[in-house]
């Protein structure tokens, strides 16, 4: 019986390989294909400063537009694909080259805002990846300053001397330096210490439910001040409601991301909204 059943569940995980590795593959060829024809684009999601409510900034994040009416795959599934494939340089130089467009536009507009761009662990592993970066901003003509990068745990404990290396070349250029999805990866809080962080993001994981989850209004008040008392900006993401956004404020969290104030938006729309 338990060989059977061995065998059983072998045949089927076999058979889920091989499915996964044909959606791969076709997902692989989609992306190259949607890389080639632009269709990987920059849209910009608002970061409100809660202390005035106005836009002080932007997270560009990558969206695969699509031609035919079909659903668009999410960055939660593009990018680790295109990662896996190696696609993550022309996904990234394309990304930055955009935004670097739109970024010029705005600032040529007088639009003073910081701009925050997530760079994935492969990315960062490179030891090209810096340098390339940096060099590439310089030639589209940003301004260092005005640009965040986003980091996840997991990203800097593959190798935590090289990591800090990498981010002091960053920070000494004047990138700025932030730790995404804070609280839900296997870092230990002595990390905190160890990188020279500038802001810091709590993960939609504690603001989701953070009106009715006791537990969850207390890791966030919490997260809100060791962050401040490390003298590091906080930034609250995924706020959807109103109450959320009052609660966040009062426990003094400094800037607010999410679908109350507004999703991921092309840059034409940014314009307006900024106008707004
Ligand atoms: P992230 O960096 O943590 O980005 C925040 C995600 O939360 C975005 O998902 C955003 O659309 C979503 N979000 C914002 N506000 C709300 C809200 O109120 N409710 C809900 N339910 N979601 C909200 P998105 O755009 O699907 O991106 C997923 C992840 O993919 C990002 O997570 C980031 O890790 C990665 N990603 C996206 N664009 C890029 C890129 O250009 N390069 C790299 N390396 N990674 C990217
Ligand atoms: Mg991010
Ligand atoms: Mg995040
Ligand atoms: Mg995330």
């Amino acid at each position: 019986y338990k060989a059977k059943s061995q065998g059983l569940s072998m045949a089927f995980f076999s058979h889920e390989m091989t499915a996964h590795a044909t959606e791969m593959v076709d997902l692989q060829s989609r992306l190259r294909g949607a890389l080639n024809k632009g269709l990987i684009k920059p849209y910009y999601q608002p970061l409100i400063d809660l202390k005035t409510g106005e836009i002080m900034g932007v997270e560009v994040l990558a969206r695969w537009v699509v031609e035919d009416g079909s659903i668009a795959p999410s960055p939660a599934v593009f990018i680790p694909v295109s990662e896996e494939t190696g696609l993550i340089w022309a996904l990234s130089e394309a990304m930055i080259a955009q935004a670097g467009r739109d970024i010029v536009a705005w600032q040529n507009d007088g639009v003073q805002m910081k701009y925050s761009i997530n760079v994935s662990a492969r990315q960062f592993a490179d030891d090209n990846f810096c340098s390339q970066a940096i060099e590439q901003f310089e030639r589209l003509g940003v301004d260092p300053k005005t640009v965040q990068i986003e980091l996840t745990e997991s990203v800097l404990l593959d190798n935590i001397d090289r990591s800090l290396e990498k981010i002091q070349e960053l920070k000494a250029r004047g990138f700025m330096i932030a730790l995404d999805d804070f609280g839900t990866g296997f870092a230990s809080l002595h990390y905190l210490t160890l990188f020279p962080f500038d802001t810091l993001k709590v993960d939609r994981a504690f603001v989701t439910n953070i009106i009715e989850d006791k537990r969850q209004f207390s890791i966030a008040k919490s997260i809100i001040n060791l962050a401040h008392d490390l003298d590091l900006v906080v930034v609250a993401e995924g706020i959807e409601t109103e109450e959320q956004r009052k609660v966040l404020f009062d426990l003094g969290c400094d800037i607010g991301q999410g679908y109350l104030f507004s999703k991921p938006v092309a840059p034409s729309f940014l314009t307006d909204l900024i106008a707004a």
